[in-house]
């Protein structure tokens, strides 16, 4: 095991997995909308024991502490049980994944027993002309049951929510109501400059500050104190619900970044902003291997978030 940190003392503790770059939704911060993006049922998806070979490989080297499963949609990924067995059976328990939930109704209680222990899941909407607006597709309904099927697998679950100014601002309150009624945190995302947004995200960015103006005009509420190495900000309202924002632009959360990203043609990055791909194939020697991480760490080199012509569904989100 190598102790690998850079000059601001971060490390590599986390890995989010892309296990495929294709998607059932087509949201417009993450998509152009294009049908390639949504072929997940012809194209190639690379073996679960090829993903798990890579993970032990640095799992050898980091210790890693948690792994986060992303795409693209991880859903539709047809070995999401095998992967997660397999990263069980290396001795990381902390297993996550972050969905769009359109299709865990009838997978939660089988991926919780496999070894899932949370999900994220991404809701821009509660209202369906909304929802529609933010992901192109109709259906609200197959998400909330999802939602309703992980709480009652027992998966911890939050819940996190694109805020686009003019797209679905006015849904910041419903959003948060629903996450109070279902005991369960809310997470705020400013939008980031990925993807088709790169150079283009300021006129859609609905700050960590209007986010807060507009909960404030129904509950009262205290910030909590930052955990080291969270993405969110979090705060409490008066009656105990739980809301966090991530400020990608107010207050990027690079400086303790301890996030290392392997996507699903087998390339690690170190960095959302500084991603050139560092193929990675699991069979390396030592030294290979911690010269492929010491490169990754060298991409982590900014404090400020600067954004990437790469999507999130492909570099994973
Ligand atoms: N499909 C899954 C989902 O949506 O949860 C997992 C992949 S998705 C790329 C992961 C996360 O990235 C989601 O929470 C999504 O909202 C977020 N995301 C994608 N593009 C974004 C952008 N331009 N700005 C902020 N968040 C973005
Ligand atoms: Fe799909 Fe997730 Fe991107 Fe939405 S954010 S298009 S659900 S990959």
């Amino acid at each position: 095991m190598i102790e690998l940190n850079d000059k601001y003392g971060r490390g590599f503790k986390t890995l989010r997995v892309s296990l495929l770059s294709t998607c059932n939704l087509g949201c417009i911060y993450c998509t152009m909308g294009t049908e390639d993006e949504v072929s997940y049922d012809h194209r190639p998806q690379s073996p679960a024991t090829d993903l798990v070979k890579r993970i032990a490989a640095l799992h050898s080297q980091l210790g890693l502490k948690t792994i986060r499963l992303t795409g693209g949609e991880p859903l539709l990924y047809r070995e999401l049980e095998a992967v997660i067995r397999g990263i069980k059976a290396l001795g990381i328990e902390d297993i996550r994944m972050t969905s769009n939930a359109f299709l865990l109704e009838r997978h939660a209680l089988k991926l919780k027993q496999a070894g899932l222990r949370s999900v994220n899941v991404s809701l821009d909407a509660i209202d369906g002309d909304s929802f529609f607006r933010m992901t192109r597709r109709k259906q609200l309904q197959r998400t909330l049951k999802g939602i309703e099927a992980a709480i009652d697998a027992g998966l911890e679950v939050k819940i996190n929510s694109v805020i686009m100014r003019g797209q679905n601002h006015d849904q910041i309150l419903p959003l948060l109501d629903y996450a109070i009624a279902h005991n369960i945190p809310v997470r705020f995302l400013e939008v980031m400059a990925m993807g088709h947004l790169y150079g283009n995200a300021e006129q859609h960015l609905f700050t960590q500050q209007d986010i807060l103006n507009t909960i404030a005009t129904k509950y009262n509420f205290i910030r909590l104190p930052r955990k080291p190495s969270a993405t969110a900000n979090y705060w409490q309202t008066e009656q105990g619900g739980v809301f966090g924002i991530i400020g990608n632009e107010s207050e990027p959360f690079c400086q303790d970044c301890n996030r290392l990203r392997l996507d699903a043609e087998g390339n690690i990055y170190g960095c959302l902003s500084n991603n050139k791909p560092i193929a990675l194939s699991g069979n390396e020697s030592g030294e290979e291997l911690n010269n492929k991480l010491q490169q990754a760490m060298q991409q982590k080199q900014s404090l400020h978030f600067v954004g990437s012509e790469l999507s999130m569904m492909h570099i994973g989100g």
